[in-house]
């Protein structure tokens, strides 16, 4: 049998669980793009603030990250984009251990995933509330926001956010469309700090066959709204469902038909570990044939963190090891 390099095994484990390696120095601000599991997590700080958005699948994997890294500092705002484990089951014990000051979801809960957990999750916003936490639905059942009008963030006059979309509709009894409807309520909305934008589009399909199923991206396409971002998180992990290339022109092509932006970023955020193998046809392969003005960062088959900062007046996205 071969030894085991102990070395790197010490490093590492702490207690039975991964000890995350430190995020990269930054004096400006910095956004986390965490792989801890499948799906979503996104952890931004500027100055003292701190916002989070998703808690991917795996349960404790957030929970410890926040622990490690910003000790006992509250939450100043926590977004769920929309009601599916592998953006909700993370994030979870975060809203029910930490302080929270704003919480933001689509307003779509209440049949939750395959019918499990909604009861919970009522009550987990209810008891927020009770606790002082200001929670908002930003979808069609609570307008808090108006589609398009960007408004400045009350904690932090360098954070602007632009809600694009967060579709709230009856959920089908079919618990495939009903999936796919709670992917459709995902809020998709810009945060611009300072000049730097970043679109967040939680699970919103595109290209669907099923009439009953809008087409966010279509609607997003063929509206008047400025999506230009430099970093774009990837819709549904990359699926083939997501990610049509009209979409993806209108987030980095301007008006003038040249790239909005010296420097562009797909992020996407995903499967595996936890949920198995990507679904059909997602993945960097898509995206690198689309367009040559940004530059792809997928986390999909490994375990790494991307993180993002500016310095100099240049946005610079990478993954951990490469800091
Ligand atoms: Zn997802």
């Amino acid at each position: 049998m071969k030894m085991l390099p102990l070395m790197l095994l010490s490093g590492c484990l702490f207690n039975g669980r991964f000890l995350e390696p430190d995020p990269p120095i930054y004096d400006d601000f910095l956004v986390h793009f965490l792989k801890l599991g499948s799906g979503d997590a996104t952890l931004i700080e500027v100055d003292d603030q701190v916002i989070v958005i998703d808690g991917q699948y795996s349960r404790n994997h957030l929970s410890d990250y926040l622990d490690q890294h910003l000790g006992d500092r509250p939450i100043d705002l926590a977004i769920l984009s929309h009601f599916h484990p592998d953006h909700w089951r993370g994030l979870r014990p975060v809203l029910e251990d930490r302080e929270i000051a704003e919480f933001w979801d689509s307003g779509l809960f209440p049949e939750g995933w395959k019918g499990r957990q909604s009861k919970g999750y009522v009550e987990i916003r209810e008891d927020l509330e009770r606790r002082g936490t200001l929670v908002r639905g930003l979808g069609e059942r609570e307008p808090a926001f108006e589609l398009n009008q960007p408004f400045v963030w009350d904690a932090n006059d360098r954070v602007t956010f632009t809600i694009f979309a967060a579709t709230n509709r009856p959920t089908a009894r079919d618990e495939n469309k009903g999936g796919d409807i709670i992917n459709n309520s995902s809020i998709v909305m810009r945060v611009q700090i300072d000049e730097w934008r970043f679109l967040f589009t939680g699970d919103i399909i595109g290209r669907t066959d099923d009439d009953e199923l809008i087409d966010i991206e279509a609607d997003l396409v063929a509206s008047d709204f400025d999506l230009n971002a430099q970093v774009l998180k990837a819709p549904h992990h990359g699926s083939q469902s997501s990610g049509h290339p009209d979409f993806i022109d209108r987030v980095f092509v301007g008006g003038d038909g040249e790239p909005a932006f010296d420097k562009s970023y797909v992020v996407m955020m995903g499967w595996s570990l936890d949920l198995g193998a990507p679904p059909t046809g997602s993945g960097a392969e898509r995206y690198e044939a689309m367009k040559p003005n940004f530059k792809l960062l997928s986390n999909d088959h490994e375990r790494q963190h991307i993180y993002c900062t500016s310095r100099a007046e240049v946005l610079r996205c990478d993954f951990a090891e490469d800091w």
